[in-house]
């Protein structure tokens, strides 16, 4: 199917093709005519499916064919996100596609100054994205209005309910007009999930796209298993060897991110680390870094990554392998967006043998294993018979007294970044 199929403006296909997209994704082509109908919808669609694009591109059409209001313009359409950064992206998104309508997006967040959020607001706005922390705010400073919401989309809605913010969304959807069209997005479907969609939707078009807990087939996925103290050297090396651009690892802890970025930079690459204790704007200058190619490599962790999306992203590394399993499958997912190939590696230490089994019986698969990593070969079997015996046949020449291949410093050279 073709864009030009889905009833959509002018102005809006042309915004589509000037971003490059040939055709709608899945949940584009079920999304799209649904909402251009009226219909409130309850979407199961993870990010990096496209849905982004699946609710603001018949949004935008609906509110750029209403009577056009006098300026400043109310506030017709609100989309609430968990995460300030995926309410930015979703900001950018609406931008982009209504770059050739007459039609105005803000977005408010918290973790910054509220002032300049309140001032922009006065100039008026046709969406607003807001996280809803920094919404309520606004409302009782009685600084925002939203008295004209047609359209109403909840966006990651069981992040927000993970994130403990199902109170502040029954306080936003208490001043919301009554006659409204509501789009519910989420990547599953619990049981409270199911919930809030009885209350809030009415009349409902289930649509999903990917199911629960599988990676989609266009991103290659690999296990180096390998003693814990070796990952640092080889994540070097991957990214010299390979000559990347761009990646993103994952680690567990915020001390893990921070340790491993001056590690990285120790070998000559630039990179980042993104978590739960930078501010604000240090997270917004690493994101930007990646994306820009600033820097090679940004180290984050699950929360500072959730909804997080790089156009393009190539390489996605597990440094550490998830506590829970479902966070595999939503790592992995930032790479091989809207179809593009990615690669997701995993870098596995014996001690992590129990987690990678708890991620492969998800996925119902094994995930194919790097035979030789260049270094001491390790058991992944169970954790208890990880420890290696000193190797004393003829493969002991291989490596060097450290248990690793000699190959070490070669990406000290290749590792370095212009
Ligand atoms: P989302 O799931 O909304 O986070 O979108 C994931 C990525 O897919 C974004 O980088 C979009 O720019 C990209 N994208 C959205 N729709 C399309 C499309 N129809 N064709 C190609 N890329 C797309």
């Amino acid at each position: 199917m073709s864009f030009n199929k889905l009833n959509l403006s002018p102005p809006l296909i042309q915004a589509i093709k000037e971003q490059g997209y040939n055709k709608p994704t899945p949940v584009q082509e079920k999304a799209i005519p649904l909402i251009l109908q009226g219909n409130d919808i309850l979407a199961g669609a993870q990010t990096g499916t496209g849905k982004t694009a699946g609710f603001a591109l018949p949004l935008l059409e609906h509110l750029y064919t209403q009577a056009q209001p006098k300026k400043p313009h109310p506030i017709r359409a609100l989309v609430l996100t968990p995460t300030r950064e995926l309410a930015i992206q979703v900001y950018e998104s609406f931008r982009i596609y209504g770059k050739h309508l007459p039609l105005f997006s803000e977005v408010v967040f918290g973790g910054v100054n509220i002032h300049s959020q309140i001032k922009r607001l006065q100039r008026g706005a046709d969406i607003l994205i807001a996280t809803p922390g920094r919404l309520l705010d606004l409302m009782y400073q009685k600084k925002v209005n939203l008295s004209h919401v047609q359209f109403f989309v909840l966006d990651e809605a069981d992040r927000m309910l993970d994130m403990g913010f199902i109170k502040d969304i029954r306080q936003v959807i208490e001043v919301l007009p009554s006659q409204r069209q509501n789009l519910l997005f989420s990547a599953t479907y619990s049981k409270e999930i199911k919930q809030l969609a009885s209350q809030l939707l009415v009349d409902p078009i289930e649509i999903s796209v990917a199911r629960e807990n599988t990676t989609a087939e266009n991103i290659s996925q690999s296990i180096y298993a390998l003693k814990r103290e070796y990952k640092r050297e080889l994540i070097s090396w991957l990214i010299g060897d390979g000559n990347w651009q761009q990646v993103l690892i994952f680690v567990r802890t915020k001390h893990g991110a921070d340790r491993l970025c001056k590690q990285l930079m120790k070998d000559g690459i630039r990179c980042n680390a993104l978590h739960g204790d930078k501010s604000q704007g240090a997270r917004s200058r690493a994101l930007e870094g990646l994306k820009k190619g600033k820097i090679t490599a940004l180290i984050a962790t699950d929360v500072a990554a959730r909804g997080l999306d790089i156009d393009q992203l190539p390489h996605v590394v597990n440094f550490d392998l998830p506590a829970v399993a479902e966070d595999y499958v939503h790592r992995i997912g930032r790479t091989g967006r809207a179809g593009a190939e990615g690669s997701a590696i995993s870098l596995v230490c014996p001690e992590e043998a129990h987690l990678l089994g708890a991620i492969e019986k998800l996925l119902n698969k094994q995930i194919p294993r790097i035979a030789d990593t260049g270094y001491e070969p390790v058991s992944l079997k169970v954790a208890q018979k990880a420890k290696v015996k000193p190797n004393k046949t003829k493969q002991k020449n291989k490596y060097n007294n450290k248990g690793h291949k000699t190959r070490s410093n070669s990406h000290r050279k290749t590792g370095k970044r212009n």
